[in-house]
């Protein structure tokens, strides 16, 4: 996601960094450069407004045409008010003082509420040790049932269901007894959607929440839809008063604009991102580290906690550290390529690495789970020495390799000349993010 917003503010800055000084005039081209930008990105349009309007008050009051580096300036404005667009702080799922909390799943059909509401039972299990319990009251879309049951049984979390010919309202009157009886502590109620919103959703919605009185009302949000997902945003709200927003595919080619909007246009939290089809998909939503992401920066934090999910906190600062010294070798490179591969698809996870999101040499890339392998099969015919020093592959080094590990000593070349540009980069955006950032703009 995101890719072509990227890239479009980054040129807009990157425009300040040719000059040697920067004009009124210029300021302004690079604000309506990154209007433009957020418009196309299907960023509300009023957002985008006061957005604009205030960088460009804190550009001038920072004195950016004065100063030394006004792109570097411009990046960390535009970057602290994206934070605060989206909400500044991650905000935790509501909950109740006594058991259980009640969470009551809204949206669109197709938007994601049952997968949402199975990965965020599963998250709360496996996390907390929690003891969900999930309400089938969807009674409208075909096999909805059957399809909250399928997830229940793979995530081993109950489900209440009583078909589809009864109405809704006692299904949760039920089904919030059973769950008082199976002293769950988090109840999600998978309430019907519609292709659009209507009276009768509507209706049949309010009347769930003065029934079950969700501690959380969860909007859930397909990022895909645009514009679209941020009016939807609005009138769930106004109607129901919605609590937070679980906006879901954005691992697909959206281009951002809801996860821009939202909070702004409703004054409600993105709290969860569904960032793939599978029950561990789901992560609480930072908004700094999307800010980060949206400016190309990478998301560095969420690498890294996704590398901890296996891997020790030590161990990861460690390679922090030796990633910043640019003592990384071939060693910790195979470390890391391992705790990878345990991690999910490559794709999403070097898509995470700073300047990789947009590195055209990535544009299209599919890793292949045979890529790891053969790029595995090169480090392992180095020598003990040529790993720990990776400046000792000369080219008789580098035939050996190829000959050694059966692979191409054209595919020898390139793999050793990303580990190294791959080395540059991390030291550059580990030692300081604006100035690892404003030279990959640069280049
Ligand atoms: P509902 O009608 O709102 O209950 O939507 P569903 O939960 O049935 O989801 C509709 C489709 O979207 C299903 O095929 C899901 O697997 C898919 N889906 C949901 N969340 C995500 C996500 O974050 N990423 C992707 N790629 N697909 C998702
Ligand atoms: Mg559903």
């Amino acid at each position: 996601a995101f890719e072509g917003l990227t890239e479009r503010l980054q040129g807009a800055i990157s425009g300040l960094r040719r000059k040697g000084k920067v004009t009124d005039a210029d300021l302004r081209d690079t604000m309506r450069e990154i209007r433009m930008a957020l418009l196309d990105a299907d960023v509300n349009y009023t957002v985008v407004k006061e957005f604009v309007r205030n960088v460009r008050e804190k550009a001038s009051g920072a004195n950016v045409l004065e100063g030394l580096n006004p792109a570097q300036q411009i990046v960390s404005i535009v970057n602290d008010e994206l934070v605060e667009m989206m909400g500044d702080e991650a905000t935790p799922l509501n909950k109740s003082p006594k058991i259980p909390t009640v969470i009551m799943m809204v949206g669109l059909q197709g938007a994601g509420k049952t997968t949402t509401a199975g990965k965020l039972a599963n998250k709360l299990k496996r996390e907390q040790n929690a003891r969900p319990f999930m309400i089938a009251a969807d009674v409208y879309r075909p096999a909805a049932i059957q399809q909250l049951q399928t997830i229940g049984e793979q995530i081993d979390v109950p489900v209440f269901e009583l078909g589809t010919d009864v109405d809704p309202r006692d299904i949760v009157r039920q089904g919030l007894d059973a769950a008082r009886e199976a002293k769950a502590d988090y109840v999600f109620i998978d309430a019907a959607g519609r292709l659009q919103i209507d009276e009768a959703l509507m209706q049949e919605l309010a009347d769930i929440k003065d029934i079950a009185q969700p501690d959380e009302i969860m909007l859930v949000v397909d990022a895909m839809t645009g514009q679209n997902a941020t009016e939807t945003a609005e009138g769930f709200n106004e109607r129901l008063g919605i609590t937070g927003v679980a906006l879901t595919k954005l691992d697909g080619d959206t281009r951002g604009g809801a996860a821009l909007s939202i909070r702004a246009v409703t004054g409600k939290p993105i709290k969860f991102v569904g960032q793939g089809e599978k029950m561990d998909d789901l992560d609480v939503f930072y908004p700094d580290r999307m800010a980060s992401r949206i400016l190309g920066m990478g998301d560095m934090m969420t690498l890294i906690e996704k590398a901890q999910k296996d891997y020790d906190e030590k161990q990861a600062e460690e390679t922090m550290e030796k990633m910043k010294s640019s003592t990384f070798d071939f060693n910790d490179f195979l470390d890391q390529m391992e705790q990878v591969q345990n991690m999910g698809p490559m794709e999403d996870l070097i898509k995470m690495i700073p300047g990789m999101a947009n590195n055209p040499a990535l544009k299209n890339v599919q890793m292949d789970p045979k890529d790891m392998e053969h790029i595995k099969a090169i480090v392992y015919s180095m020598t003990p020495a040529e790993r720990e020093n990776p400046d000792l592959l000369n080219p008789s080094r580098r035939r050996r390799l190829a000959a050694g590990s059966g692979r191409p000593i054209v595919e020898v070349n390139r793999m050793i000349k990303q580990f190294n540009e791959m080395k540059k980069m991390m030291g550059q955006v580990l030692n300081g993010n604006t100035q690892g950032m404003e030279q990959m703009m640069g280049a």
